[in-house]
């Protein structure tokens, strides 16, 4: 039986696609191996959201060119596949000439059975790809424009999750609360960028990339029948935005006992004028604005957040707002990141990347002590 090995890097998504890689794997007759040196095929699955990670996939494909050449043996198929793909394929050979295939990751598709580790806790991937634009943010581009699963398919996965025994689950995508909402949009954000003339001010109170919903929002009613299937204890929800975030689905938290009090809500700047550079679509105040929405509905709800520090033109003054915003809101969790420019976003091609490596790692360290209580977390900028 020929082997796979599969190397994963970056956010929960990435991680989710691989179980499902491996999934196409085994059904086309192949078995996992933990050990690359012994694997017939190599897949590497790419994060891009900061040039670190890209490094990382850089000097492990070096590593098992090699050890190939250096032991004699005959070099396995390498498969990229992942977040590095929005770099052209062409060019893919060029800088990485070990990669003898590019798989996209759509081609999976959401409903390639996944192969999971855990048997209690189960992510279920219900979008992907992003319209935001966030000026840093290269997941656009990589994982193309957002698209939602069907409410059908993911209702038979949890069903079957529940048969097999899974009690918690998490939807999984980057903008969880618009699910099902792209085929109704329109772009208030996209105007607020394209219109030089409109200020911070003048950004919608809910800057959505949609309009609102006539009826429920449809991320509530997907909430709603997936707590009707009996086994899923729990129903966790990853990454939510602050756009799209609904009385709705607050009232639907509030109610409904097996949604998950956690609720990771990144903000990335607190001040506005960083989160307008950002193209984020929300200010200070009306980021504030729903947390304290949720807390006066929901006593027991728990934040987490994401921040980019060291953004283009972040003075000591912006810096020491979201300082502020943090101890604020009280983030039982905070994924701080120092900000990296990534070739293809608007920031990397309208800002200097100006902020100093020393600065950047000392406003860091500053947030991470004040919201992580001294571990050190940093991951990835986006879901
Ligand atoms: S940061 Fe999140 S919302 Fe913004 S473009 Fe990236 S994936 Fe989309």
């Amino acid at each position: 039986m020929p082997s796979v090995f599969i190397k994963t890097f970056g956010c929960q998504a990435n991680k989710s696609d691989s179980e499902r890689v491996l999934g196409d794997y085994e059904a086309r007759g192949f078995k996992e191996t933990q050990n690359w040196k012994e694997a017939d095929e190599i897949v590497v699955n790419t994060c891009s959201v900061r040039q670190s990670a890209e490094d990382r996939v850089t000097g492990f494909l070096l590593n098992v060119e090699k050890f190939f050449a250096q032991n004699k043996k005959v070099k396995p198929k390498v498969i990229l596949t992942g977040c590095m793909l929005h770099i052209k394929e062409k060019e893919i050979k060029t800088l990485l000439p070990q990669v003898d295939e590019v798989l996209p990751i759509g081609e999976e598709g959401f409903n390639q059975k996944a192969i999971r580790k855990d048997k209690f806790h189960a992510w279920v991937p219900i979008s992907s790809g992003c319209n935001s634009f966030c000026t840093f943010c290269i997941v656009p581009f990589s994982r193309g424009r957002e698209k939602s699963r069907s409410q059908e398919e993911i209702l038979i996965e949890v069903n079957d999750l529940a048969k097999s025994g899974y009690k918690q689950i998490t939807l999984l995508g980057q903008n969880v609360n618009s699910w099902g909402l792209e085929k109704v949009g329109i772009s208030l954000r996209k105007m607020f960028m394209e219109n030089s003339n409109l200020s911070i001010e003048d950004i919608p109170e809910n800057a959505s990339q949609y309009q609102k919903p006539a009826d429920k929002p449809p991320f509530v009613t997907l909430l709603q029948e997936i707590s009707k299937i009996d086994g899923i204890e729990k129903i966790s929800f990853f990454t939510s935005n602050p756009w799209d975030f609904w009385n709705e689905l607050i009232e639907e938290i509030k109610n409904n006992p097996k949604v998950d009090r956690f609720i990771h809500l990144p903000v990335q700047s607190g001040s506005d004028r960083i989160l307008k550079l950002m193209n984020r679509g929300y200010t200070r105040a009306s980021y504030l604005n729903i947390i304290n929405k949720i807390m006066s509905q929901i006593p027991d709800a728990v934040f987490g957040t994401d921040i980019i520090v060291g953004f283009p033109g972040e003075t000591d003054q912006d810096f020491q707002q979201t300082v502020d915003l943090v101890k604020e809101v009280g983030f039982k969790v905070a994924f701080v990141a120092r900000y990296s420019p990534r070739p293809g976003t608007a920031s990397a091609r309208l800002f200097p990347d100006d902020v100093s490596a020393k600065v950047k790692k000392e406003r860091w360290e500053i947030l991470d002590k004040l919201a992580n209580k001294d571990t050190l977390k940093e991951r990835p900028m986006v879901p």
